[in-house]
């Protein structure tokens, strides 16, 4: 059994195992895949005081800087039942996939995100060779060149307003007949002249040209023609989706599916706590993650102090 049990590796795990393990209490991580989204990042260049690097290499300085500590470290474990404790101050246990139990005084949640694909031909090809997901984190990538959105939400159209201020032109693309944002941001979206809205546009496939991303094709769902768009980069925000499946009907969620918090990482379930891209805590980045991992850490030890 261990004081603290960490669920999931991401940014926000690892911080909170190197927090836990300082504080010299028994602490476990199991994780599906140690790193988390991390791993399947191109390049970094926002993480403070770390100028440049990649994903696989930041995943590994993850691992490496919890492992300088006496954690244990499950990897390649995939969680699927959360057991709130049978009484206050007792042990919480999580279920594994492969059938093994582990209990801990304290648990934190930190199964992150993935984003939704559109899932057409070409997306995985050319995912993160010119198909993205996080305009805060690629958005300067593409500095001077045409890209397009897809997606007519509150995260498309911000995410079209603000990489109208970096590249040279964005092309919003929605399937629906309007967009679907808050009329502050369409509104602000509309009055750009660099920003073109398409509705009813069905995205068909991604195409390239020597392994990077030259268009896309949709179908124009009014007329049924097939058109085409050429766009150095393409930014898909049709959601983001909080790994919760597993906890569904056991501690309170958002409508969004996301673990609520407060100030302190704590959830509905006495001693268990969230941190990262699973929670409510707004804007989903490395650096957020894992200042919300040290955080959740530090409440949970709060905790165990006091009961
Ligand atoms: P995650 O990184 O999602 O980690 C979740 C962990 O939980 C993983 O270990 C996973 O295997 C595990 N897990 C999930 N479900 C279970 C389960 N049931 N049982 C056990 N383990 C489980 N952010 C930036 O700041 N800068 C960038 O440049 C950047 N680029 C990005 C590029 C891409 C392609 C993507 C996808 C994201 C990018 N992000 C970037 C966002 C950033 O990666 C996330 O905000 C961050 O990783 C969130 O950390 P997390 O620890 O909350 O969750």
């Amino acid at each position: 059994p261990y004081d603290m049990l960490i669920i999931g590796g991401g940014p926000a795990g690892a911080a909170a195992a190197v927090y836990a393990a300082r504080k010299g209490i028994r602490t476990g991580v199991a994780a599906e895949r140690f790193g988390g989204q991390v791993n399947d990042t191109l390049g970094i260049e926002n993480y403070i005081s770390v100028s440049v690097t990649d994903g696989p290499k930041f995943a590994a300085a993850l691992e490496g800087h919890v492992k300088d500590y006496k954690v244990d470290i499950h990897n390649l474990q995939r969680a699927e039942k959360l057991i709130p404790a049978a009484q206050p101050g007792g042990y919480v246990e999580v279920e594994l996939a492969n059938g093994a139990k582990l209990k801990g005084k304290t648990v934190i949640l930190s199964t992150g995100a993935r984003w939704r694909n559109v899932n057409v031909p070409g997306e995985a090809e050319y995912k993160n060779k010119g198909v993205a997901y996080c305009p805060h984190c690629d958005g300067p990538l593409f500095k001077g060149k045409p890209v397009a959105v897809i997606g007519g939400g509150n995260s498309g159209v911000e995410a079209a307003i603000d990489l109208a201020g970096i590249v040279k032109h964005v092309t919003l693309i929605e399937f629906g007949a309007e967009l679907r944002a808050d009329a502050v941001l369409v509104n602000k979206a509309r009055s750009l002249p660099n920003v073109t809205i398409i509705t009813n546009a069905q995205t068909t496939e991604f195409t390239g040209t020597n392994g990077k991303l030259d268009g896309l094709n949709y179908t124009d769902r009014v007329s049924g023609e097939a058109k085409r768009v050429e766009v150095d980069g393409c930014f898909v925000q049709i959601g983001l989706v909080p790994n919760t499946e597993w906890l569904r009907g056991t501690l309170e969620l958002s409508k969004h599916g996301e673990i609520i918090v407060d100030a302190k990482g704590a959830t509905s379930i006495p001693g268990v706590f969230a941190a990262g891209d699973v929670t409510t805590v707004p804007f989903k980045q490395i650096i957020i993650a894992a200042g919300d991992g040290a955080k959740a850490a530090l409440g949970a030890f709060d905790y165990l102090m006091r009961s």
